[in-house]
């Protein structure tokens, strides 16, 4: 495949920029791939594992001469990143980031750009629990989806090369509006994630109460539950943190369901559980319609998708 970009340059090593450099090097889509992280030790890795042709000790210097820039840090200092790369930034180039909430990452990263540049927001809907350079893996976003969040008015030619990129990838690209982007993730992610959070953390009480059963039957249910709680903690604090009020929303609402199923439990109303359930197995039959998830009897998690 021929070059997309002349020099990307990522911001942040971990599992989705490592993944993406790994991608696009084995690919052929970018002449070169510049990347950076915080410590010494991941961009050592990221050099021993390949993820990028070179690195540089700070963004400033990553972005420079760079015609695509992909921030990959967590949501919480995307803001800070841009600051830092805003001035450094070659006429002309596209800012991209893949952050998993949208409107705060917007709202953080836009007035720290120049005018002479294209700002065209992603997220890819592709992860697993793991996270640093060593997580990442060149076929992650084969068939996932990877949403692009345009502003009104944005360039097409560089909204088109994006998109390119990302279908060279494997991805499947669509559009979508921010704040829509933000509800529809804390219905499929975000609320999900605090609710096995918070399974976890309720088994982990009983477990000292149980003397240790919780791990030893752990059943698939609560074995997947535990995947998705051992995600990283600065990740989803800070998706927490940015996507609010669409997370109370969902919670909110998740609430009163509960409550609903608590009490069809308690009066011992067969029928609304049934009801309820049948319901529920049809959209899990839908995700898989959809390609979007295996019915193999371990969902396939002995892969690495999620
Ligand atoms: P990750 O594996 O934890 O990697 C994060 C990278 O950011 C590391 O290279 C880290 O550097 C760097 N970093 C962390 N804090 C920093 C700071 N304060 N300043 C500068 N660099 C910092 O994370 P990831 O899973 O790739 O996630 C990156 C982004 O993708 C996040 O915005 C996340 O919301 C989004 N995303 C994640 C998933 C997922 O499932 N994981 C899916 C879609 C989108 P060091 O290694 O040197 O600390």
């Amino acid at each position: 495949m021929s070059a997309i970009y002349d020099r990307i340059a990522l911001i942040g090593l971990g599992l989705i920029a490592g993944s993406m450099g790994l991608a696009i090097r084995e690919h052929g889509l970018a002449n070169e791939v510049v990347g950076t992280a915080r410590s010494a030790e991941t961009r050592a890795v990221a050099v021993d594992l390949g993820l990028c042709d070179r690195v540089t000790e700070t963004a400033a210097e990553a972005v420079k001469g760079a015609d695509l820039v992909v921030l990959a840090v967590p949501v919480g200092v995307m803001g800070a990143v841009a600051e830092e790369i805003g001035p450094h930034l070659a006429p002309g180039a596209t800012v991209t980031d893949v952050g998993s909430v949208k409107r705060r990452v917007i709202d953080a990263v836009a007035p720290h750009l120049p005018e002479n540049v294209h700002f065209i927001p992603a997220h890819p809907l592709a992860g697993t629990e793991h996270s640093g350079p060593h997580a990442g893996f060149a076929t992650l976003f084969q068939n996932r989806w990877c949403l692009l969040v345009p502003a009104d008015g944005a360039d097409e030619a560089a909204t088109g090369r994006l998109r390119a990129l990302w279908q060279a990838m494997g991805a499947n690209v669509e559009m979508m509006e921010p704040d829509h982007h933000d509800l529809v993730l804390a219905v499929t992610s975000h609320a999900p994630h605090l609710i096995a959070y918070t399974m976890v953390g309720v088994a982990d009480d009983l477990r000292r109460v149980t003397d240790s059963e919780v791990i030893k039957y752990s059943a698939a249910g609560f074995r997947d539950f535990t995947r998705i709680a051992a995600s990283d903690p600065t990740m989803w604090r800070d998706v927490f943190l940015t996507n609010k009020e669409a997370t109370l929303e969902i919670l909110g609402r998740f609430t009163e369901e509960l409550f609903a199923l608590q009490r069809a439990i308690r009066t011992g109303d067969g029928q609304q559980l049934f009801d309820y359930f049948t319901r529920t197995r049809a959209i899990r039959r839908g995700i898989i319609e959809a390609g979007q998830d295996t019915d193999a009897p371990d969902f396939g998690r002995g892969t690495k998708r999620t």
